[in-house]
């Protein structure tokens, strides 16, 4: 043995950890409402008449998705049809529902039916070698899906190898709530004030200060007004 070996703590801190929202933040929230919420609709009942009825868990991945809702509801295609409905309707953020989401869009976007128009200043932050971790309300699966499927100059690309992960409301809690980011803390395996939050909705941002990370609000066209209260207490940007 020539050479001791000394164990220096470690330099490389997480201080640059940036944690992004999907709608409102690096696309548009039109995009979600206006081209994803309605392709689900205009689709899912294609797959719900591929389901067998009571739904048996163990026929196939989408059955075993739509199990998970309530036993009363799975019963025929009717029921079923009503429950999407209502929750649509309501924008109940159902795990559910949002899997459901998932496997109609995935389909959408492998027929090139559906493609991520990501902002442009978005992608050069995805493209720009910091470490970014995604949290959104959509399932992680929708997630992964948006980020294979990006529109970029009119060609289809790849950005998932930009991510270091992904989060949602099955993983980590609902996104006003103080304890999702420290859920999200915790499984990075970071502190809070490693972490920089952006989201188009001031509830998330003031629930990721709360949890004692660094928050920005986001403005993009389409996005929700922010009160001037708002507006003078919290860091606000126009573009990554
Ligand atoms: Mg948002």
């Amino acid at each position: 043995m020539a050479y001791p070996i000394y164990l220096y703590p470690t330099t490389t801190s997480w201080s640059m950890i940036h944690l992004l929202d999907i709608e409102g933040t690096v696309c548009s929230i039109t995009f979600v409402k206006d081209v994803l919420y309605p392709y689900f609709l205009e689709n899912y009942s294609e797959f719900v008449g591929s389901t067998p009825f009571p739904v048996d868990p163990l026929a196939d991945e989408l059955s075993s998705i739509l199990a998970g809702f309530p036993a009363e509801v799975t019963q025929s295609a009717e029921t079923l049809t009503q429950h999407v409905l209502y929750l649509v309707s309501n924008d109940i953020k159902d795990p559910v529902l949002k899997a459901f989401q998932g496997i109609v869009w995935e389909k959408g976007y492998m027929k090139g039916d559906l493609k991520a128009p990501i902002y442009k200043d978005a992608i050069e932050f995805l493209n720009s070698g910091k470490t970014l971790y995604i949290y959104s309300s959509g399932s992680v699966y929708a997630q992964k899906l948006l980020f294979l499927h990006v529109d970029v100059d009119g060609k289809l690309e790849d950005l998932t190898g930009r991510l270091s992960g992904y989060f949602d409301i099955t993983t980590s809690g609902y996104k006003q709530q103080k304890t999702s980011y420290e859920n999200i803390i915790a499984s990075i395996g970071c502190s809070a004030s490693d972490v920089t939050f952006y989201s188009d909705n001031v509830l998330e941002v003031k629930a990721a200060l709360e949890a004692g990370m660094a928050a920005k609000v986001v403005v993009r066209p389409g996005n929700a007004p922010i009160s001037s209260e708002d507006q003078e207490k919290l860091d606000i940007i126009y573009s990554f």
